[in-house]
């Protein structure tokens, strides 16, 4: 299915303010990123036609297991929608090739293969695995993108109810560990390989593929030269320059009725990780889909973490770390990232944040809300 049939395109005048509303007070998740800035949700007063003939354009697309916003600033519709389909076949082309739920990706073949043979992989490969085993090393493992096997425990508790057994835990944190996984072939150009040390290991780079496509993205933008602009899924955010008159972009985490921080950003992005998209309760107790790598089980902290840095890619890296983390073992991992900032840490049953709507019950999502 071609990027038209699923993007939505369009001017963002009046008219699109009651649609967007509409859609976050009715979208499926119980936390939402809502933007701001001039012609954002909460700035009834501010005009929503940008002077200097600069308007706002607005272009969606589900990805990646959410829906992706770009909103971007220009004078030329064309430019503006040439240069967005352009960073949407990217995304779709870093799904196609990093998704470890697509049967046909790169990464499902590169699982399927046999372990401890040299697999040959693409530069986009093994640009993500490299990202991703730099932040499994920073953080010692916290942030770990070999958990394929312990996720597809949770994904099988999820549907069952019921927990895995300790001899499945067992084999499934056997067969895990960014240690067990090496890239070979550095230099652009150089043929590159991924090695699996161990039987059975399974990537997943779910805690960091959206960062990594935002990324992309914004870098198409800014090569069309777009710089005014704004690329979003539903918990990750990177701006470019603030919009005309404006000197940032506001971005702010919370309900639609009740947000609860505001962040003022200018070529930056933030990421928040947690439970409260993805989770389940068995026997009384909230497991996220956040893997504990010291347990293979999901956390059940219920932790919510927000990282504002310089790129998409770090932030999603570091929200979903620091939510196994400690807050101390957190700080410690910001020291080595000296463009990062832990911004938002907070348990959210203790301080008194809606987190109790169940996944697997669409409908209940569908009409809660973050207070
Ligand atoms: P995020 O929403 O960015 O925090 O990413 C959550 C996703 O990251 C999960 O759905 C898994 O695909 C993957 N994941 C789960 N636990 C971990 C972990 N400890 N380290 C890295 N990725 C993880
Ligand atoms: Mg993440």
């Amino acid at each position: 299915m071609g990027i038209y049939s699923h993007a939505s395109f369009l001017c963002y005048p009046m008219l699109a303010v009651p649609r967007l509303i509409n859609y976050l007070r009715f979208c499926c998740y119980s936390v939402v990123l809502l933007l701001t800035a001039s012609g954002g949700l909460y700035a009834s007063t501010e005009p929503l036609v940008a002077p200097q003939s600069q308007s706002l354009w607005k272009i969606q697309q589900p990805l990646m297991g959410t829906l992706f916003t770009i909103k971007v600033y220009t004078d030329s519709h064309q430019r503006a929608q040439r240069a967005c389909e352009q960073a949407f076949a990217i995304a779709q082309e870093l799904q196609d090739t990093l998704s470890a739920k697509d049967a046909c990706s790169e990464l499902t073949k590169l699982n399927a293969a046999s372990s401890l043979a040299p697999y040959s992989i693409s530069e986009t490969m093994a640009h993500a695995l490299s990202i991703a085993l730099f932040y499994a090393k920073a953080s010692h493992g916290a942030f770990d993108p070999t958990l394929g096997t312990c996720l597809r425990l949770w994904h099988q508790s999820h549907t069952r109810h019921t927990l895995p057994s300790a001899q499945d835990l067992a084999r499934a944190r056997a067969s895990s560990g960014w240690q067990h996984l090496s890239i070979s072939g550095s230099g652009s150009g150089s043929h590159k390989t991924a090695t699996k040390a161990i039987e059975g290991l399974r990537i997943d780079l779910g805690g960091i593929g959206k960062g990594i496509a935002v990324d992309a993205m914004a870098h198409c933008l800014q090569e069309a030269g777009l710089t005014r602009f704004c690329i979003s899924s539903t918990s990750d955010v990177l701006v470019g320059d603030p919009p005309p008159n404006k000197t940032a972009w506001e971005v702010a985490l919370g309900s639609s009725s009740s947000p609860a921080i505001t962040f003022h950003l200018v070529n930056e992005a933030i990421s928040t990780s947690g439970d409260q998209h993805q989770f389940i309760i068995i026997n009384g107790t909230r497991y996220s889909h956040i893997i504990d790598p010291k347990t293979g089980m999901g956390l059940t902290s219920q932790r919510q973490v927000t990282v504002r840095a310089k790129t998409a890619t770090e932030a999603d890296a570091l929200s979903t770390a620091c939510c196994v983390l400690s807050d101390e073992e957190s700080q410690l991992l910001l020291r080595q990232c000296p463009n990062a900032k832990l911004i938002y840490d907070t348990n959210d049953h203790k301080k008194g944040r809606e987190a109790t709507i169940s996944s697997s019950d669409p409908k209940r999502r569908a009409h809660s809300r973050v207070i």
